[in-house]
């Protein structure tokens, strides 16, 4: 654990620059939120954490060739240098400035033009886009139609609209650079894309697997549980060996991958298990006609009873699996309920 305060430090200032969760977390419950009546988790593996950041709260570092990725421990971007100028994908606020620090590093490293001239979104959100307006006005945006329409909908000045959209797909050719942008359906996000580098070996797919931990709470948060559930599989489908995710302090693996579909497919596995081995009596017997406490408790056990095996086999595996496999439990098992009918029963 010593080993890496100061990388969980510069962790815990990032994390401080995300002003909402900290703001509402802080004001509320000040008071009560004492650390030694806060609950215990497993030990973060090892294999979870990336190299440490510098003194500015960031680290830089190669993918390949020309492509560079830039982590804060929490969120990801990546660029790639041409000989016409950098190409930007995504610009999280709470790396911010450092983006920029990080680019002017590399570029004068190695000789060539530190000007970012695009920028390519990911996705709509702002977790990972509200850093963009600090590139100016010049810059050209790219994303898919359905980013520009949501864009436009939350009218925020840090994320300017794409200039350049599309549909399906579109391969971007910048300073003799090729770039292959796709949409293979609704995931995370209705317009989260598929960016692959053929001649730089890597897949950027952001929100979906988080190399190292398991999912944020409730599956990432995801607005299409099954296109979530789907995306890891079309991912594969393209050939890379370097994958971005993202998020957290490390780029990922096939291998990564790999284990993170086993783990989804065994919360699948447990969560039909728990939808007809749970006895809902008891609930309904102890809250009689408050039908939601009743509910509410049912389904918390039956989201219990599929995570606590998956939660034992990652423990050790995937960061966190103790803190966020109940919630994920949870949306999937709405989700098999809901999206499948699994386990609906006709009246008679
Ligand atoms: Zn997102």
């Amino acid at each position: 654990m010593s080993t890496n305060r100061r990388s969980f430090l510069a962790r815990g200032a990032a994390l401080a620059a995300a002003p909402t969760i900290v703001t509402v977390v802080g004001g509320a419950f000040a008071e009560s939120a004492a650390a030694d009546t806060l609950p215990d988790y497993a030990p973060i593996p090892p294999s979870a954490l990336g190299p440490a950041v510098n003194a500015q709260g960031y680290y830089v570092g190669r993918v390949e060739k020309n492509l560079y990725w830039v982590t804060d421990g929490s969120y990801q971007a990546a660029f790639l240098t041409t000989r016409d100028g950098v190409v930007l994908f995504d610009a999280p606020p709470t790396i911010g400035h450092n983006l920029q620090r990080a680019i002017d590093q590399i570029a004068s490293d190695n000789g060539v033009s530190n000007k970012v001239t695009h920028i390519v979104y990911s996705h709509h959100h702002a977790d990972h886009l509200g850093a963009s307006s600090l590139f100016g006005r010049q810059v050209v945006r790219v994303g898919h139609v359905e980013t520009k329409r949501l864009l436009a909908r939350d009218n925020d000045p840090a994320r300017p609209v794409p200039d350049v959209t599309f549909e399906t797909h579109r391969t971007l050719h910048v300073g003799g650079e090729r770039i292959d942008l796709a949409w293979h359906g609704t995931n995370h996000t209705p317009d989260n894309i598929y960016i692959h580098l053929p001649d730089h070996d890597t897949l950027m797919l952001v929100d979906i697997n988080l190399p190292g931990w398991v999912p944020f709470d409730s599956f990432n948060l995801s607005e299409d549980v099954p296109g979530s559930i789907a995306a890891p599989a079309k991912a594969m489908a393209y050939p890379w060996k370097h994958y971005i995710g993202g998020h957290m302090g490390r780029l990922g693996t096939r291998h990564d991958m790999v284990v993170y579909q086993q783990y989804v497919a065994d919360l699948i596995d447990n969560v039909k298990k728990a939808l007809v081995t749970v006895d809902p009596t008891p609930f309904f017997t102890k809250y009689g006609n408050n039908t939601w406490a009743a509910v509410k408790t049912y389904q918390a056990a039956q989201a219990d009873y599929a995570a606590a095996p998956v939660i034992e086999k990652y423990t050790g595996v995937l960061a966190a699996a103790d803190v966020y496999t109940a919630s994920t439990a949870f949306i999937i098992l709405e989700s098999i309920r809901l999206d499948l009918g699994f386990g609906s029963q006709v009246h008679s």
